[in-house]
């Protein structure tokens, strides 16, 4: 029988309760870790990880990178869930505001010394950087974002949050404050096992859900 990476992200019921892994080591999961290396950074010093896992009904390969600080297990830790803007995050347009949300939370894990940022490999919330390129162009011409997203016959949101549950449970945490407005990623980390007590006070800093 062959072995694949793992089971289906809901089926954690056989997952083993004596596990003693050493911290931010993963286990039994969905998901498997590649990579796990010092990673200081002008906020501070985090641990940067490597996920890869196969989700969804087509059996898709995604990658996500987790940086992680302090102790993240004995109390529920700040956690954002970032997806890729190379548009925000690395030439800081201005035609969003993923870099200032990006960076605000870096800061506040900082700040608290414990935290989780994951950051999914999704440009354009999933529909790849040209499709989002294309969907720019057509924004240009009026269309708002949904509207260019649907003429470009892509849904608006095509992130579905599901790896980032897999990757806090591989990190051993099971509830978090989730720094976000979103209800798409508050479903889906809960839908994945993870609880989210409080709700954390974040900024709509576009009026989108972030
Ligand atoms: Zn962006």
């Amino acid at each position: 029988m062959a072995i694949v990476l793992g089971r289906s992200p809901r089926a954690n019921d056989a997952r083993p309760t004596n596990q003693c892994s050493p911290r931010y080591n993963v286990d039994v999961s969905s998901i498997r870790q590649i990579a796990s290396a010092d990673f200081p950074t002008r906020w501070g010093k985090f641990r940067i990880l490597g996920f890869e896992g196969t989700f969804g009904a087509d059996r898709r390969v995604e990658s996500a990178v987790a940086l992680v600080m302090g102790d993240v297990r004995s109390a529920p830790p700040l956690v954002r869930i970032h997806s890729q803007c190379l548009t925000g995050d690395v030439f800081g347009s201005l035609r969003c505001d993923c870099r200032g949300q990006l960076e605000m939370a870096l800061s506040m894990i900082t700040q608290e010394g414990a935290g989780v940022l994951i950051y999914e490999q999704q440009e354009g919330r999933g529909i790849g950087l040209m499709a989002k390129l294309q969907a720019y162009e057509l924004q240009d011409t009026g269309l708002d974002t949904v509207e260019a997203n649907e003429r470009l016959g892509f849904k608006a949101d095509h992130r579905e949050f599901a790896m980032p549950a897999e990757i806090l449970k591989a990190l051993g945490v099971s509830s978090v404050r989730l720094l976000s407005n979103n209800p798409d990623k508050v479903a889906a980390l809960e839908r994945g096992g993870i609880d989210i007590p409080t709700s954390s006070s974040w900024p709509d800093l576009q009026g989108g859900a972030a």
